[in-house]
């Protein structure tokens, strides 16, 4: 380090000590994601990237930059919590990570944080990731602000059998995998708290395990059970050790129940759900994180022939069977949180599947619900995010009409704000 004079080192200290700027935010109409109230006219008090105080008679400090937003309603940042945002560029063959280098995947990633952050989400919860541990890389990166994006949550690789769900499939056997593409295989109990151990040591937020195949995996049969009922166990328990949570990834019937039965905290997919598995979740407390909008973009890359075959074989009645069981979650009252599996359908859509959970029987309010207190409390953070109330983070978006009459306003926010810092003003 340079020598530095007094005199700088007193300027540098002076500066440190400045008093944080406060940001006040006119809300015309503010909703309350926890009590489904409607407030009118409130002033966000913001310091330190967090809310100090909401009331419609708060005294605005002298000098605080005002933000105007009387004429929009005001919400929770948005979360998303089954995303991909680290796998590079969209592509529908996973095939296409064994052309590029990790690095390559890395800086790729960047324009899919942004667009998942300037379309109002606030907060991801990233269940997976091809090349391992470079989900940690733009996690951190986004912290220390290298990268714009949203805050995330990430479980470092997948915790799959060999050859299943979460593996790199599709080739040859004598073909010689690098390191981080199968970081997460495991096949007893043991070889799966040995994987979780290390993902624990790796600064993982949560561990991500493939119960059933996959509909987007060369091989794979969604109907298919993978991990056994023992080894899910081993999981949940190894994860609690490290205070971590588990995501389930299951489509098929058996491979929902034992993941439920295992103490996982979310079923991800969770396709084929039938009545009992839906009354296991209810009892169990089990978060379901389906993904009902994304069958349109699996079509849609089917008709253009940007979708291998075999997908489109293992999805051709998924799609439907999906959405029915989704209804009959919603109506038997299962706790549902939002999630998309972002990178299926383009970066920054996510908000696309709110229209489409109000259609398979949610409430706009519930589907809101699911995107904002539902999801903080699946990630364990619902002291810091999912609603506007002091002490949160300053998280807001805001849009010009209400989302509690169409909710897919939200598929446009004029305004995003993470942390007191202004992403998308218009
Ligand atoms: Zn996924």
């Amino acid at each position: 380090m340079r020598k530095l004079s007094w005199v700088a080192l007193v300027v540098l200290s002076g500066c440190a000590i400045m008093p944080a700027q406060v940001i006040a935010v006119r809300a015309g109409r503010l909703i309350d994601s926890e009590t489904a109230a409607v407030l009118k006219d409130q002033i966000i008090l913001i310091r330190d990237g967090r809310i100090e105080a909401v009331g419609h008679d708060l005294t605005i400090p002298a000098g605080a930059q005002t933000i105007d937003l009387s004429s929009e309603s005001v919400l929770p940042g948005l979360i998303d919590c089954h995303t991909h945002l680290a796998d590079g560029a969209r592509d529908t063959d996973p095939i296409s990570q064994f052309t590029k280098t990790s690095a390559q995947v890395a800086l790729e990633s960047v324009p899919n944080a942004r667009a998942m952050l300037e379309s109002g989400f606030t907060t991801v919860r990233d269940v997976g990731v091809y090349r391992a541990l470079n989900d940690i890389a733009l996690r951190d990166a986004i912290r220390r602000g290298y990268v714009v994006g949203p805050r995330m949550f990430v479980a470092g690789a997948y915790v799959t059998i060999t050859g299943g769900a979460g593996a790199a499939t599709g080739l040859a056997p004598d073909i010689q995998l690098p390191w981080d593409l199968h970081y997460g295989e495991a096949n007893s109990p043991w070889e799966i708290r040995q994987v979780i151990r290390k993902l624990a040591q790796d600064g993982v937020d949560l561990i991500k395990i493939l119960s059933s195949g996959a509909v987007l995996t060369h091989g794979s049969n969604p109907n298919s059970q993978e991990f056994t009922l023992e080894e899910l166990q081993a999981a949940v328990d190894e994860a609690n050790h490290f205070g971590l949570r588990v995501a389930a990834h299951a489509h098929s019937t058996v491979g929902i129940k034992n993941a439920i039965r295992a103490g996982v905290a979310s079923v991800e997919h969770a396709t084929m759900i039938d009545d009992e598995g839906i009354t296991l979740a209810k009892q169990h407390g089990t978060y379901l994180d389906m993904d009902i909008y994304n069958e349109e973009c699996i079509q849609e890359d089917g008709r253009n022939g940007n979708m291998p075959k075999d997908f489109l074989q293992h999805d051709a009645t998924l799609g439907q069977i999906q959405r029915d069981n989704f209804r009959k979650a919603v109506q038997a009252g299962v706790k549902m949180s939002f999630g998309t599996d972002a990178g299926v359908c383009p970066y920054g859509t996510s908000a696309r599947q709110f229209a489409f959970m109000v259609k398979y029987g949610m409430t706009p309010l519930q589907a809101i619900q699911s995107a904002t207190i539902n999801a903080a409390e699946l990630l364990g953070q619902k002291s810091q995010l999912g609603s506007i109330k002091s002490g949160k983070y300053a998280d807001l978006i805001a849009v010009n009409a209400d989302p509690l009459h169409d909710v897919s306003v939200l598929e446009h926010v004029d305004f995003v704000m993470k942390e007191g810092k202004i992403y998308r003003q218009k």
